[in-house]
């Protein structure tokens, strides 16, 4: 295939990609992003198999086989809150695959006897540093958010030391490997930099995962735009920068909606602090219960509802039953709004993503600082499986793991409604006083069926 027509081609698909992220940016327009860059990824992969001559298709069928069907069964039978999981697998494979491909280049430079130039070699290096690091600490992210390996951040003394000698070493394997172009040199730099991509991730704590995910997401993209360096293919140069960059920016999102730094994710051991307040004194005699009667009631005579949905709600799956109770008081002519924290769920988006499936209309699903000024004016804020975001110790408590993390003002509303089961903690393990404060009733229970009970409830009043 001529190169002219191989580069215009993967312009094209870089193009795609591009108009894809401008898709995916809202979620009206998601979907066609989402095939955008499929359309985008198929060009870019069948002229890649044209353009090689030497290709083996059974061997690429073959993996295409096998690993379809790996994904399509995980795909399916993924729980949606064990997402943040799949994706790190997803970004540790992509990061292994980075660092196996640029071997497999060198090694087929040195059979044809051809010598690699400085761009290649230095992009070799980096493929498998950054592969490696992104392959293992995936591995320890996915261990962690499945509760295979200590959730809490593992710290010993000198730890950072031991991680820059590793890093330290990882470098001057790569210079052996430039000089000496021996494929050894490669392979230990990879071991070297696989420990430390475990030990990147160990020190960080199970609640600070979906960043370090979203930080190893870009990695995965660095790993990837490296290799196309070694290849000299310009399109997974294009989409390598594409997926670095937008997971750099997500990543800077979610620390700046959680008020940390990046530093402070990496190297701060979050998760180590044990809960400061006492649940004893934050509770002790002060939390009401209700029941969904009562609350449904109280809902009779409010005019503006906010609804806040949280981990729970994926956990139990109630977007559905939440849906019909937006219907049900809207019918009654109850103005009904959604109040989304940037990081409630357990990655980014998840509850736009659910309240989407159960088609709630994206105009009702406020972001936090267009809805905290509306909550002294509502008059019921229903609280669904949500805790840390909603937790006023953000606000008051300096030495709380979650102190600065702007929160949802929904203590400022008239009245606050809680669905959850018990007074469990939430992700960051700390009692909350929302739950004491005089203007809050509990209505304890699993979120999908305390909403249906509540529907029901006002259905017969
Ligand atoms: P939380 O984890 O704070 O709380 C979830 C609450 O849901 C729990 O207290 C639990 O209480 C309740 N729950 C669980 N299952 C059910 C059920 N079946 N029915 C009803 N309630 C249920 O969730 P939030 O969404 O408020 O906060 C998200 C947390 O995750 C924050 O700390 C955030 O920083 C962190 N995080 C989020 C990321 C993201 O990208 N979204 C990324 C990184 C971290 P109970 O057991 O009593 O029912």
């Amino acid at each position: 295939m001529p190169q002219a027509l191989v580069n215009i081609a993967y312009l094209i698909s870089a193009l795609l990609f591009v108009f894809a992220f401008k898709g995916l940016s809202h979620p009206r327009t998601a979907i066609r992003g989402n095939l955008l860059g499929a359309l985008g990824m198929l060009i870019a992969i069948v002229v890649t198999l044209m353009d090689k001559s030497i290709v083996s298709y059974e061997l690429i069928i073959l993996g295409f086989i096998i690993g379809g069907v790996i994904g399509a069964v995980l795909a399916i039978k993924v729980q949606m809150t064990a997402m943040p999981q799949m994706v790190a697998l997803f970004n540790g494979f992509g990061g292994g695959a980075s660092t196996l491909v640029a071997a497999l280049a060198f090694i087929e430079a040195t059979q044809l006897n051809k010598t690699l130039g400085t761009q290649e070699t230095v992009a070799t290096v980096a493929s498998g540093i950054i592969g490696a690091v992104t392959f293992w600490g995936s591995l320890v992210a996915f261990g962690k958010l499945e509760g295979i390996i200590e959730e809490r951040p593992v710290r010993y003394k000198g730890d950072q030391i031991v991680k820059i000698l590793f890093a330290l070493s990882s470098i001057i394997l790569g210079i052996y490997f430039g000089l000496e172009r021996d494929i050894s040199y490669y392979w230990y730099l990879v071991a070297a930099s696989s420990v430390l991509g475990v030990l990147l991730t160990i020190p960080i704590g199970g609640a600070d995962m979906p960043v370090v995910i979203s930080l190893l997401n870009s990695y995965s993209g660095l790993a990837a735009c490296a290799t196309g360096f070694v290849l000299n293919n310009n399109v997974l140069i294009i989409s390598g920068s594409l997926v670095g960059a937008s997971g750099i920016i997500l990543t800077n999102l979610m620390c700046k909606a959680m008020n940390r730094s990046l530093t402070n994710v990496l190297f701060g051991g979050f998760g180590e602090i044990v809960a400061g307040a006492d649940e004893d004194k934050v509770y002790g005699g002060k939390v009401k219960s209700a029941s969904p009667e009562e609350v449904a009631m109280l809902l009779e005579n409010a005019r503006r509802v906010v609804i806040v949905p949280g981990y729970g709600m994926a956990v139990s799956q109630a977007q559905f039953a939440i849906r019909d109770l937006m219907k049900v008081l809207e019918s009654k002519g109850i103005e009904v709004e959604f109040a989304i924290h940037p990081v409630a769920g357990r990655m980014p988006g998840h509850m736009n993503v659910l309240l989407a499936e159960a088609n709630i209309p994206y105009e009702k699903l406020k972001e936090m600082d267009e809805i905290n000024p509306t909550f002294e004016q509502t008059d019921v804020s229903i609280v669904i499986g949500a805790n840390d975001v909603v937790n006023p110790l953000a606000r008051t408590d300096s030495n709380s793991p979650i102190a600065g993390m702007p929160i949802l003002d929904v203590d400022k509303s008239k009245t606050v409604v809680v669905i959850k089961r018990s007074l469990a903690p939430g992700f960051a393990g700390i009692p909350n006083p929302l739950f004491a404060a005089d203007n809050t009733l509990m209505l304890f229970g699993d979120a999908k069926k305390m909403v249906q009970e509540l529907i029901n409830a006002l259905k017969e009043s």
